[in-house]
């Protein structure tokens, strides 16, 4: 067949009724004496089930598999099947090729070869007990590599956990083990963030298992989709080590009180030379018209979520990682080359399983080009906000661009950065957009993700330094970038929304300007510890934010009231903003007045009738914790203050 008549059979109504299998049981299941294999692959003309006693030895033993069901092949090898590697033969218009398991739960070094799995046996101590933590008013969620976290020796991690999941389980690590400076874990839960948020943890190919620690890649190259890396474990070679290392961050985590979320990327794999081209060629693949691979993601293919195995295979892949691992939420790469029908369908599988809205899903609303779905499919891009549900959420450009200048455009500053024109930008993200975009309809918070940096692009410091002090050095401490800084957060802290930063964005994280560090070393991107502890105040000003945010009503109100509860934004003059937000439900502060100032000049707050206390300036986000009488305030230039109106 041609690549043209491959995508007219697999979007015919023939195909689908033929062949779309919706049994749960693809892959190796492991039930005490038994291993049931399925495998779906309705164009092999053979399957051939090859078993191995490692991930290494070429020793076979070859058993034929019986078609079945739906285009599926099937084998029940009678034995506990626990720690059986394994991979398929396909037969196929005369030629024969193996390849893994597209449904593999664990796999040998380096992922070509399955591997059988009892997952009982992969649970640490105590997962029985394992739950997410409770929840807070607020999500605040912190993005960080599992490398990145701890890979810098100052971190106080032990050699051999350090850059492995291992090292998100150690409760008292401290900065060169001085026993004062809190790092990793530790320096989390002092922080207040609710969850973290894992770049890459499935299995993703561009780093050797095997090889030494200087390789590096942020790992948005997916080779196994329901196996977790395993160059992030103390064991490669041994399938279940992985399985019970990351098990045992996610349990650790949730005993600290903290989320832990996955960054998915179901958009597209590491090459097309996949397992799952191997089962069933192109047809995990996007394509267009003539039968050529799209390329919306610009890496070189598109996965076809809207043909029904290949949305059947994402979906099961997140209940999966949802059920097994306890993952809170899910952060998915390139949403906008996912159709909207089935982001929805997962949303309510999730919300029928656990409640509503309680496992967070959120995605960067936007593509890299064109990816055409078929008839009846809506990409889940920013435009289409109105069709998800609103508890999917939305990285909002809008507001990171604002705040600190256009993401791709390296000179071009924002808000707070010298910026000029930017103030009713200030005042549409204090209001959540709601109303004032029509290629961004939301109808209420809920679905904003309110930020100013992520992994991609530069860090905070490093487009602040460009902007501000392109004569400076990136390492140097620079009074007004820290100030900046303190000020784009106190924005977003102060806007509607979940709220999410980059690990060290509270610390002044720089990667020399690097703004695509994905296969950069890892001491430029790991976190710097000893610079955590230089810009001390910086994440001291964050901490009082967080704490903050999580005691105001009126800030952590994600309906669409919120439209009402922002009042009298005005534009006080250029570079200078005011609003308030009804805050009644508060015990002391019935309202807040918060004002934005980007300017070179000290402002007079415009305050209503009322007795006033200063909460947050541009010196301390803790004030609030001894207020102090706001007659005569000024917001100094380059900071923001919030004003609370004690109830009569
Ligand atoms: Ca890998």
């Amino acid at each position: 067949m041609t690549k043209k008549e491959y995508k007219e059979y697999y979007e015919s109504k023939a195909f689908k009724e033929q062949y779309v299998y919706d049994g749960t049981d693809l892959g190796a299941v492991c039930d005490g004496d038994c291993t049931y294999f399925r495998l779906w692959s309705p164009l092999a003309e053979a399957v051939t089930l090859n078993l191995y006693k490692d991930g290494e030895t070429e020793e076979v033993t070859a058993v034929s598999m019986e078609k079945a069901e739906k285009g599926t092949w099937t084998y029940t090898l009678e034995q506990d099947g626990h720690a059986v590697y394994y991979d398929y033969t396909i037969e196929m218009d005369g030629k024969s090729w193996k390849t893994a398991d597209p449904y593999a739960k664990a796999c040998a070094c380096n992922g070509n070869r399955s591997m059988a799995v009892d997952l009982k046996r992969t649970n640490p101590d105590g997962w029985e007990l394992d739950c997410a933590p409770a929840e807070k008013p607020e999500q605040v969620v912190y993005e960080i590599h599992v490398k990145d976290f701890s890979n810098d020796p100052a971190s106080g991690v032990p050699d051999a956990y350090r850059g492995k999941y291992k090292a998100f389980t150690l409760e008292g690590t401290t900065l060169n083990g001085d026993g004062i400076h809190p790092t990793c874990l530790d320096y989390l839960k002092q922080l207040g963030v609710t969850h973290v948020q894992l770049l890459p943890v499935y299995d993703y190919g561009s780093v050797d298992e095997a090889g030494d620690d200087s390789q590096f890649n942020w790992g948005y190259d997916p080779q196994n989709y329901n196996v977790p890396e395993g160059s992030y474990s103390t064991d490669p070679f041994h399938g279940e080590v992985r399985i019970r290392e990351l098990k045992e961050l996610i349990m650790t985590m949730h005993q600290h009180g903290i989320g832990v979320i996955m960054d998915v990327v179901y958009n597209h794999t590491y090459s097309m030379d996949s397992c799952l081209t191997k089962t069933v060629p192109y047809y995990f693949y996007r394509q267009f018209a003539d039968g050529s691979t799209t390329n919306g993601s610009a890496c070189g293919n598109d996965m076809a979520s809207d043909r029904e195995m290949c949305a059947k295979y994402i979906f099961d892949s997140v209940l999966y990682w949802t059920e097994e691992y306890h993952m809170d939420g899910f952060r998915f790469d390139l949403m906008g080359l996912l159709d909207v029908e089935l982001m929805n369908r997962i949303r309510k599988a999730l919300d029928e399983k656990y409640g509503k809205g309680k496992i967070l899903m959120y995605g960067e609303p936007w593509r890299a080009a064109e990816s055409p779905l078929r008839e009846g499919y809506h990409p889940a891009l920013k435009e289409n906000a109105n069709l998800l549900d609103e508890n999917i959420g939305m990285f909002c450009d809008n507001t990171r661009d604002a705040v600190k200048g256009h993401v791709f455009e390296e000179k071009e500053p924002g808000f707070v950065n010298g910026g000029t024109g930017f103030e009713k930008k200030m005042l549409q993200a204090a209001k959540g957009w709601m109303g004032v975009d029509k290629y961004f309809p939301v109808q209420s918070p809920k679905p904003l993700i309110t930020y100013v940096s992520a992994h991609d692009n530069l860090t905070l410091w490093d487009k602040l330094k460009i902007t501000m002090k392109p004569e400076a050095s990136f390492l140097s401490r620079e009074e007004d970038i820290v100030k900046a800084n303190k000020m784009a957060a106190a924005i977003c802290f102060t806007c509607p929304g979940r709220l999410f930063f980059q690990a060290g964005e509270e610390s002044a994280r720089t990667k020399l300007g690097d703004e695509n560090s994905y296969i950069s070393s890892p001491e430029i991107n790991q976190i710097d510890w000893e610079r955590v502890y230089e810009y001390q105040d910086i994440a001291e000003y964050y901490r009082g934010l967080i704490a903050f945010r999580q005691q105001m009503p009126g800030l952590t109100d994600k309906t669409a009231k919120v439209s009402e509860r922002v009042l009298d934004e005005t534009v006080i003059s250029d570079h200078v903003v005011q609003f308030s937000v009804d805050n009644h439900e508060h015990t002391r502060w019935e309202l807040l007045t918060v004002c934005y100032n980007a300017s070179k000049k000290a402002v007079v707050p415009k305050l209503s009738d009322g007795t006033w206390e200063c909460l947050i300036d541009g010196d301390s986000s803790f004030r609030w914790q001894k207020p102090q009488a706001a007659e005569n305030a000024e917001i100094k230039p380059g900071t923001v203050s919030v004003f609370g109106r004690i109830k009569k």
